[in-house]
């Protein structure tokens, strides 16, 4: 078995993906130094980013990569370093260039949906997470906005603690279950809440827009405060021509309020896509449907609205259960009814809204020489 070339080993290198900024090794010019002695490999990265989150991620994924590529390596040392603030200012730049987060250009193969209802506890921040996941398990890219400034319970459905890197006034977006999130809550202590004001709020939101690494997913979901207010408005106003769901339960008392919301957005821009009705019904023990919070009120309110009912989703203790563990239930319980409506639902949603046919991503020439020249 003969050792691999240090042409052969930087392709490989290559293929690796720095975690956060989703591109390869040799194209964020991370790769600075490979030596090969003997039946041993020294390879030195530079981390993009600050601090060492990832690097007990390269250092068990490059050896556990090289090795099952060239079996005849022995020994991989991993040594790291980190970018200068300037080298890491190019790199972000770039990186940006090639995906850059205007939502509302012709060009953005991004398909925006806010997910809102007329009143809090319905299930929207819930039914939006699980359809984020439900996406992604379909094999989209998905961005989560949380833009439920005062609720906001996406982070701690996904289980996200850690607080998103931000480079340069970039923040690059935690990803879990293949979903990148970023919400207030990411960024405020719960314990100390700040009170947003109209202006302030909108301010934020447009920098949750722009300022966010997105990376240009197939989707973003928005996941909007309940009722008619502003924030609806301001996403309405960065983002022309978003779609929009319409959560709700069965009973005609919140049917009519989601009616109101539903109309607001159509007032203001939004193009309603469809609606879920969610604590749709809850099947006992002996297999026998229980209509707990009425009937009907989902199918009333999509043809009030004239747009189609994308599912309904039963009432299962164990949905909230996973969503107060940190994990959705479409990934926990794929098998469980409340999942599978969950499923059902996240598809037609996908076929009502197509992802954007995708151009050849715009790669930039990289500035500084590669590996080991
Ligand atoms: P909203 O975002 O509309 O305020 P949440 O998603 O926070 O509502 O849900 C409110 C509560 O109801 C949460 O505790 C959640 O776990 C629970 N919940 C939501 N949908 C269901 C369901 N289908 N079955 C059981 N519990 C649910």
């Amino acid at each position: 078995m003969s050792m691999p070339s240090r042409d052969q080993i930087s392709a490989l290198l290559g293929e690796i993906q720095d975690p956060e900024l989703h591109r390869g090794l040799n194209h964020l010019r991370m790769v600075r130094h490979i030596a090969i002695g003997g039946r041993g490999v020294t390879v030195l990265i530079a981390l993009s980013a600050p601090g060492n989150r990832f690097e007990s991620y390269f250092r068990e994924v490059i050896p556990a990569k090289l090795r099952e590529r060239f079996p005849a390596i022995e020994e991989v040392t991993v040594e790291l370093t980190h970018m200068t603030e300037e080298e890491r200012k190019a790199v972000v730049g770039s990186v940006r260039k090639e995906a850059p987060a205007q939502f509302d250009s012709a060009d953005s193969p991004t398909q925006v949906i806010a997910v809102g209802s007329g009143k809090g506890g319905v299930g929207k921040s819930t039914t939006t997470v699980n359809l984020a996941a439900s996406l992604a398990k379909l094999g989209h890219s998905v961005g989560l906005l949380d833009a439920d400034v005062w609720g906001f319970s996406v982070p701690r459905m996904l289980g996200i603690h850690a607080q998103p890197t931000v480079i340069d006034d970039v923040v690059i977006p935690p990803e879990v279950f293949g979903i990148k999130v970023v919400s207030i809550g990411l960024f405020t202590d719960e314990n100390n809440p700040v009170m947003w004001r109209g202006p302030m709020l909108h301010k934020a939101l447009q920098q949750f827009l722009t300022d966010v690494h997105w990376d240009d997913p197939d989707y973003l979901l928005v996941d909007l405060p309940p009722g008619t207010g502003d924030i609806a408005m301001s996403i309405a106003q960065f983002l022309p021509g978003a779609g929009m769901v319409i959560v709700t339960t069965p009973q005609a008392a919140a049917e009519k309020v989601a009616a109101r919301a539903g109309f607001m957005a159509e007032k203001t821009g939004l193009k309603v896509a469809g609606v879920v009705e969610n604590m749709a019904y809850f099947r006992g023990d002996d297999g026998k449907v229980y209509h707990i919070f009425g009937e009907g009120g989902g199918e009333l309110l999509a043809n009030r609205l004239g747009v189609p009912l994308l599912g309904s989703i039963p009432i299962d203790p164990k949905l909230r259960e996973f969503a107060d563990w940190g994990a959705p239930i479409v990934l926990q319980a794929p098998d469980s009814e409340v999942a599978e409506a969950l499923d059902t639902t996240a598809k037609e949603l996908a076929n009502i809204v197509p992802p954007k046919p995708r151009g050849p991503r715009r790669i930039s020439l990289p500035l500084m020489p590669s590996a080991g020249a």
